[in-house]
C-alpha cells in the first residue's frame, strides 16, 4: 500500500483544524507585539493558507480533472510549494532573531532580502524553463517533480541554517525553552523529507508546520494580556486603597492629636495648681502618662503607614550627637523608673562634634531599643555603648544596647521585626506595646543604609547592635539654635497672638502661656489674624496653627508678609508633627515650629528665643 493513501483525508483535515484553531486563539486574543510575536503571527497566517490550499488540492483533485482544468490545479500546487518556502524562510528568520540579538537591529533589511531571494527562486523555478522541462506538478493530489524537489531543497537549506544556529547556541540556557519547537521542526521536517523520498505523494509537511506552530504557541513570549490588564487594575485599586489608608491614618493622627493636646495641656496646667491634693496630682500624672502612651501609638501607626507608602523621608541636617546621647540617657532613666536596674553607659570620646544626618530618626531608633531594654528587663543592668570607626569624612556609629532582661527565644528572633508582632505574650502580657517599635526601627535603619543585629539568650538577656554611617562635619562647635531654658521667662509687657480655629486649642495654648505673664490675644481664623495685623495691632510673637479651614496657616503667613512693615516672628503651631515638618515650615517662611500637643520644654525654648530681651 502506498503511504499516500493515508494522506487523503486524515492529514490535510487535521492540519487545517489545528491551523484554524491556532489562528483563532492567537488573533482573537490580545497579545504582546514584538518582533518575535509578529513573525509568529505571519507564520500562523502562512500555515493557515498552506493548510487550506493543501485541503483544496487533496479534495479537489478529482473535480479539477473531471472538469479538465488542470491549469488551475497546477497553479494551486505551485502556490502551495511557494508557501512552503515562505514558511521555512519565516521560521529560519524566527530562529535567527531569537538567537542572534544583533539581527533585531537590521530586521527590516534582512527580512526584505530574504523575501526578495525567495521570490526570485520561486519565479526562477516555476516560470522558467526548469519547470517546462521537468514537469514539476503532480497530477493526483500533491507536488512532485524536479522543480518541486528543488523547492524542497531550498527548504532543506533553510533547515541546515536553523540547525547551525541551534548548534552554535546549544549552551544558551535562556533559549532552551524557545528552541524546543526548533528542534521539533528539524526532527519532523527531516522525517517528512525521508518519507517524501520513499513516497513522493505522501506529504505531511503541512502537519509538521501546524504541529510546530502549536508548540511555538507555548514558547513564544505571549503572556495573557487580559490577565495582566486585570492584575494592573487590581494593583491600581490596591494602591489607591493603600493611599486612602495612609491618608486616613495621617488624618486620624491629626484628629487624635488635637484633643490629646487639650488633655495633656490642661492636665499639666492643673498639676501646677498648688491647692490640689497629692492624690489628685498623682491622678493627673497618670492622665499625662496615658496620653503620652497614646501619642506614641499614634506616632507609630503614622510612621509605619508612611514607611509602607514609601513617603517617609530621611531629612539630613547638621547635629550634635553628644546632646542626643545625653537626652537619650535622661529619657531611659525615666523609662526605668524605680526598677532595680543600673544604666551603664560608655561613649567613644572620639565621636565627632558635628555630624550630618537625620538626628530625629537616629534618636527615634536608639530610643526604641533603649525603651525595649527598659520595658523587658525587671532587674540587673542595661548597657548602652557607642563606638565609632572613621574613614575619611564618614563616621560609622556602632550603637549597642545590652540588657539582662527576659531575652528572646531563638525561634522568635526572625519575627521580631514584623509589624504588630508581639512575642512571648504569656510573659509580656502586662507590658504595654503595639509590636510596631522594632518594625519601624528596622525600616529606619535600612533607610539610612545601616544594619541592625540581635543576639539573645532566652531568660538571660538581649543585645541589639546598630551600625549607621554618618557624615562628619569639620566644625568644632555646632551653633545651638535654641538655648535650653528650665526656668520660666518673665514676659511682662509682651503681646502674643494665638491663631487656631479650634477653641479648645486656643484655651490650652493661652493657659500654657499665662504663666509667662504676657498679654495674650486670640484669633480663630487666619482672616481675623490678618485683620488684626492690618489694623495696626502690635504683637511680639504669633503662634499660628496651620490646618485651618478656608485659609491655612501657611497661606495666612504669605498674606501677612505682604503687609508693609510686617516683621513679627511667627511660629507654626500644628498637630502635623511628623518628622521633616520643621524643615517644611521653616521653608514656608515660619521662624520656628511647635508641635501639638505642646511640650512645655519646647514652648519654653520658643518663648526664650523670641521674647527674652
Ligand atoms: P512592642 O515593644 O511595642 O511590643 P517592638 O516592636 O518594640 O514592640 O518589639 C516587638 C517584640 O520584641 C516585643 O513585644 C518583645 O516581645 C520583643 N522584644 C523587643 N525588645 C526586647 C528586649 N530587649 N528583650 C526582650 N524582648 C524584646
Amino acid at each position: 500500500m502506498r503511504l499516500s493513501n493515508l494522506t487523503n483525508t486524515f492529514f490535510p483535515i487535521s492540519s487545517l483544524i489545528i491551523s484554524i484553531f491556532l489562528f483563532c486563539i492567537y488573533f482573537f486574543r490580545k497579545h504582546v507585539k514584538n518582533d518575535e510575536t509578529k513573525i509568529y503571527g505571519y507564520l500562523v497566517i502562512c500555515g493557515l493558507v498552506e493548510a487550506s490550499l493543501y485541503c483544496l488540492i487533496c479534495f479537489g483533485a478529482d473535480f479539477f480533472y473531471n472538469q479538465q482544468v488542470h491549469v488551475y490545479f497546477e497553479f494551486l500546487n505551485k502556490v502551495l510549494c511557494s508557501v512552503y518556502v515562505v514558511w521555512m524562510t519565516l521560521f529560519f528568520y524566527y530562529v535567527a532573531i531569537i538567537a542572534i540579538e544583533k539581527i533585531q537591529k537590521y530586521s527590516k533589511k534582512i527580512i526584505t532580502a530574504l523575501v526578495a531571494f525567495d521570490t526570485f527562486l520561486i519565479f526562477l523555478i516555476f516560470i522558467s524553463p526548469i519547470e517546462l522541462y521537468f514537469d514539476p506538478v503532480l497530477k493526483v493530489s500533491n507536488s512532485s517533480g524536479a522543480a518541486t524537489n528543488l523547492l524542497y531543497l531550498i527548504c532543506s537549506i533553510y533547515l541546515l541554517g536553523i540547525l547551525l544556529i541551534l548548534f552554535t547556541n546549544f549552551n544558551n540556557k535562556q533559549l532552551r525553552g524557545k528552541f524546543i519547537p526548533c528542534y521539533a521542526m528539524v526532527g519532523f521536517f527531516s522525517i517528512s523529507l525521508l518519507i517524501r523520498a520513499y513516497d513522493p505523494f505522501f506529504n505531511i509537511t503541512s502537519n509538521v508546520f501546524s504541529f510546530v506552530l502549536l508548540i511555538m504557541y507555548h514558547t513564544i513570549e505571549n503572556p495573557d494580556l487580559k490577565l495582566i490588564e486585570e492584575l494592573n487594575i487590581a494593583k491600581d485599586q490596591a494602591e489607591r486603597a493603600n493611599n486612602a489608608k495612609s491618608e486616613f491614618l495621617s488624618n486620624m493622627s491629626h484628629e487624635i492629636r488635637t484633643p490629646l493636646n487639650a488633655i495633656v495641656g490642661f492636665s499639666e496646667n492643673l498639676q501646677e495648681d498648688q491647692t490640689l491634693s497629692e492624690s489628685a496630682k498623682e491622678q493627673l500624672q497618670d492622665i499625662v502618662s496615658a496620653s503620652e502612651s497614646l501619642m506614641e501609638i499614634v506616632n507609630g501607626i503614622l510612621d509605619i503607614s508612611k514607611i509602607e507608602a514609601n513617603k517617609l523621608e530621611i531629612v539630613n541636617t547638621e547635629y550634635d550627637f553628644r546632646k542626643i546621647l545625653k537626652d537619650l540617657v535622661a529619657l531611659t532613666k525615666v523609662r526605668i523608673g524605680d526598677k532595680p536596674i543600673e544604666l551603664k553607659t560608655s561613649f567613644d570620646p572620639e565621636i565627632p562634634l558635628v555630624m550630618y544626618g537625620d538626628h530625629v530618626r537616629i534618636k527615634q531608633i536608639i530610643l526604641n531599643i533603649l525603651t525595649n531594654a527598659a520595658k523587658y528587663t525587671k532587674e540587673g543592668t542595661i548597657e548602652f555603648t557607642v563606638s565609632t570607626v572613621k574613614k575619611e569624612d564618614v563616621c560609622r556609629l556602632i550603637i549597642a544596647v545590652s540588657d539582662t532582661g527576659i531575652g528572646i527565644k531563638q525561634e522568635n528572633i526572625d519575627k521580631l521585626f514584623t509589624k504588630f508582632e508581639r512575642l512571648d505574650m504569656e510573659k509580656n502580657a502586662t507590658i504595654e506595646g503595639t509590636g510596631l517599635g522594632l518594625a519601624i526601627t528596622k525600616k529606619l535603619v535600612e533607610l539610612m543604609n545601616g544594619t541592625i543585629v540581635v543576639q539573645s539568650v532566652y531568660g538571660k538577656g538581649s543585645r541589639f547592635t546598630i551600625a549607621i554611617d554618618q557624615k562628619i562635619v569639620p566644625k568644632t562647635i555646632l551653633q545651638e539654635p535654641v538655648k535650653v531654658i528650665d526656668g520660666i521667662v518673665d514676659c511682662t509687657g509682651k503681646r502674643v497672638l494665638i491663631v487656631d480655629d479650634n477653641s479648645m486649642n486656643l484655651k490650652v495654648a493661652s493657659r500654657l502661656l499665662q504663666k509667662y505673664k504676657m498679654e495674650i490675644d486670640e484669633a480663630d481664623s487666619g482672616f481675623l489674624c490678618i485683620n488684626k495685623i492690618s489694623s495696626g495691632e502690635k504683637y511680639d510673637l504669633i503662634l499660628l496653627d496651620d490646618m485651618m479651614p478656608k485659609l491655612s496657616g501657611v497661606d495666612t503667613l504669605k498674606r501677612l508678609k505682604e503687609i508693609e512693615g510686617f516683621n513679627i516672628p511667627t511660629v507654626a503651631l500644628t498637630a502635623n508633627a511628623i518628622a521633616g515638618m520643621r524643615e517644611k515650615y521653616l521653608q514656608e517662611g515660619f521662624d520656628d515650629y511647635l508641635a501639638k500637643p505642646i511640650n512645655k520644654e519646647e514652648l519654653n525654648q520658643i518663648i526664650a528665643k523670641f521674647l527674652q530681651s
